[in-house]
């Protein structure tokens, strides 16, 4: 036996026992950003056995003062984030498994991502996906662990499947958009987004082993104001996901969808049906409308006006657009 995870088995609450736990467990990460890449981080070196990572987007420089585990070499690269972490996480630890998915988290990727695992880390942005996870976490009998972050600000709680605790639309409510700040727009610091994955990682081996008490409450912290809340929330008698089980985001069909991205003057096109593109053909019929350059993972086309960022199963960001439905013209006209 290695002695890998010796500190780990020496603690208490873990053991050799609870290692071999988390040796067999799957998980999936959805979102490789501030807090995805800690709790990817986290979790890989602790020797959980399967790890799932999502994310859509690819590296920039801007990512790198919390975005631990990129280097400047993936920012100039450009690489897609799923497929740099599994990289760099396969370097700490070889004895697990990393799966990469450079995907959107959708309604019609979301069974896929999250149907063989054992527990869900939700490391996203954006209160939309967190209505989803939640949605199909409830029809796949799943757990998931929220958590958020802001500024100096960050919150995360429990979400167990199967005890009579409120989940995120008891939380959050039917239509929450959220504050309406960004981390583009209100900043946030690395300290924040550790420390709530730090909280996250640690209920998520206590999940996982089954050891140790879960906690119950919304954790809300302050880190500049030096405040630490636990907060009870109450269970929704009427909620319409965890008491009716009937869902707003999970199972409907989007058609072509735009999203705009945080911040960010760039919009997110997924066409209606996945597909397979062959980045050779493009290339060849886009060259002559601007500059085009192919790698392994993605085809960068740019003119004066806009760029567009294409991935292998035919989701775009198109960038220095931020009206949706321009966005969609764009995509329309250039890739098809
Ligand atoms: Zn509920």
């Amino acid at each position: 036996m290695s002695d890998r995870y010796s500190r780990q088995e020496a603690f208490f609450g873990i053991g050799q026992e609870g290692q071999e736990k988390l040796l067999s467990s799957r998980i999936c990460i959805v979102g490789l950003g501030a807090l995805g890449t800690v709790t990817a981080n986290n979790l890989a070196r602790a020797g959980v056995g399967f790890i799932r990572i999502v994310d859509r987007d690819y590296i920039e420089l801007s990512n790198l003062q919390r975005q631990i585990i990129y280097t400047e070499k993936d920012a100039a690269e450009a690489l897609p984030k799923a497929e740099a972490a599994r990289r760099h996480l396969a370097e700490a630890n070889s004895g697990i498994e990393i799966e990469a998915m450079i995907t959107d988290f959708n309604s019609s990727t979301a069974d896929t991502l999250i149907s063989d695992v054992d527990l869900v880390l939700d490391a996203t942005d954006n209160f939309e996906t967190r209505y989803l996870i939640n949605e199909a976490c409830r029809a796949n009998r799943k757990s998931w662990i929220y958590g958020g972050a802001i500024g100096a600000n960050g919150m995360t709680m429990n979400f167990i499947y199967g005890d009579d605790q409120p989940c995120f639309c008891c939380l959050a409510g039917t239509d929450n958009k959220g504050t309406g700040q960004s981390c583009a727009t209100s900043g946030v610091l690395a300290s924040t987004t550790s420390i709530i994955s730090s909280y996250q990682c640690a209920e998520a081996l206590k999940y996982l082993t089954g050891n140790g008490m879960l906690r119950k409450t919304l954790l809300c912290i302050d880190l500049w104001e030096n405040q630490i809340d636990e907060i009870s929330v109450a269970k929704d008698p009427d909620c319409p996901v965890c008491v009716h089980g009937q869902y707003s985001y999970y199972g409907k069909s989007l058609g072509m969808q735009a999203v705009s991205l945080c911040g960010r003057n760039a919009v997110q096109i997924i066409p209606e049906e996945p597909g397979d593109i062959d980045f050779d053909d493009y290339a060849q019929k886009l060259a002559p409308l601007g500059r085009v350059a192919v790698s392994q993972f993605t085809l960068d086309f740019e003119n004066k006006d806009i760029g567009i960022k294409l991935f292998k199963n035919g989701r775009a960001i198109i960038k220095n657009v931020d009206d949706p439905n321009r966005a969609k013209s764009v995509y329309t006209e250039f890739i098809g």
